[in-house]
């Protein structure tokens, strides 16, 4: 069976076929569906200073401290797209944030109880009642 692929963020696509994330925009295929889709990305730190410009003077500027928050940005190799950003104190892991059971997937297509149209996935019941 030939699984279409599936938007599964505004940046990132599902491709059950090759079982691969790939960038939405060009297409690239980023990293195995199986892992975090982050780690087959560029990966960007950015000072939180310079996103977020203080706006008062003095020592509380509203602008974030880097001692207690970075800005990590995660862009397609293939063609530089931001696929995503993520505010993290300093040392934490970057998160998980998609895990999909790929096999469960694939079986719900297979068994026609879900469906994939213009690259969204909806339940198959609801195919009818969609007038888009
Ligand atoms: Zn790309």
């Amino acid at each position: 069976m030939h699984f279409k692929r599936i938007r599964f963020t505004e940046n990132l696509d599902l491709d059950l076929n090759d079982e691969m994330w790939h960038c939405a925009d060009c297409g690239h295929a980023l990293i195995s569906a199986r892992t975090n889709y982050k780690r087959g990305c560029l990966v960007a730190e950015r000072d939180p200073r310079e996103i977020h410009r203080p706006i008062l003077e003095g020592e509380h500027t509203l602008s974030p401290d880097p001692n207690w928050i970075r800005i990590l940005e995660f862009y397609c190799p293939g063609c530089g797209r931001q696929v995503e950003t993520e505010y993290l104190p300093p040392g934490h892991p970057v998160t998980l944030d998609i895990e999909v059971d790929i096999d469960a997937l694939k079986h719900r297509l297979q068994d026609g109880e879900l469906v994939v149209q213009d690259g969204h996935l909806y339940p198959a019941h609801e195919k009818e009642e969609r007038h888009d």
